[in-house]
């Protein structure tokens, strides 16, 4: 579904992303982690284009991502942050319908889905439809965040520390949110975190980031009982 094939990025003469090489199977959970700075926004943000990389080639379902347009590649592909990013001024109803009214879908079909979603992430559509952002908690502007991201039936997820801000009870139930969707829907899923126990219980693979570098590959399995050095021992040790 998406491959990089020895992608770099420099910012102001630093490679961020170094040479990197991944592969993620469509319908794959697949968690970037690694170190604050190591370079995993930045590695899913050229994934979507948000950023666009300097050098080697990154593909979406078999083709170059510079044949799609920007803005068609971000409709397959929801995108959901940390900071959330919600318009204060429009209801839950109206960011989480986001992009389906850019694809200009019949209202009543917008409507459904939004009931839908909402459902889904255990936000009762009549009492939450018409709230602000500011009227919500922090955890239920996170779970608007994910609807938005799923909205137009995306083919593929992109999550960047999608929960660091809530508090761990939040936490946990937004991860079950998620890997119950995932299970669902079979969709593809790239989510950054730096958090190992996030990782260990969402990933099918894990990429270890470090200094724009893949230092190991595979499931979580296979990270913690066969890690390839002292990088990856140390990192999942830190968990015990
Ligand atoms: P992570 O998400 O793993 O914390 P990032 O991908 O955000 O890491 O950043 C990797 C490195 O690139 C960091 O050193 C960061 O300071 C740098 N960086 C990220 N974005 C920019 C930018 N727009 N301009 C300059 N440097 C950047
Ligand atoms: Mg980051």
């Amino acid at each position: 579904m998406i491959r990089f094939d020895r992608v770099s990025k420099v910012f102001q003469g630093k490679p961020v992303v170094d040479d990197l090489s991944l592969h993620i199977a469509e319908g794959e959970f697949t968690v970037l982690i690694g170190t604050s700075g190591s370079g995993k926004s930045t590695t899913l943000k050229m994934i979507n284009r948000l950023i666009e990389h300097d050098a080697g080639k990154i593909y979406f379902a078999g083709e170059e991502i510079h044949k799609f347009k920007p803005q068609d590649l971000r409709r397959r592909m929801g995108y959901a942050i940390q900071s959330i990013g919600l318009f204060p001024h429009w209801t839950v109803e109206e960011n989480i319908a986001t992009v389906p009214q850019l694809l200009k879908w019949p209202r009543a079909r917008i409507r459904e889905r939004v009931t839908e979603l909402m459902t889904l992430l255990h936000l009762e559509p009549e009492r939450f439809r018409r709230r602000y952002p500011h009227q919500l908690s922090g955890g239920q502007q996170q779970r608007v965040g994910v609807a938005r991201a799923l909205a137009a039936d995306p083919e593929v997820l992109l999550m960047d520390e999608p929960f660091g801000a809530l508090d761990p009870v939040t936490r946990l139930t937004l991860q079950k949110e998620i890997a119950r969707i995932h299970q669902l829907s079979g969709r593809t899923i790239v989510l950054v975190t730096h958090d190992i126990d996030e990782a260990l219980g969402l990933a099918n693979r894990i990429v270890l980031l470090e200094q724009g570098r893949v230092v190991q590959q595979g499931t979580p399995l296979a990270l913690l009982t066969e890690p390839i050095n002292d990088v990856v021992r140390d990192f999942f040790g830190r968990s015990d």
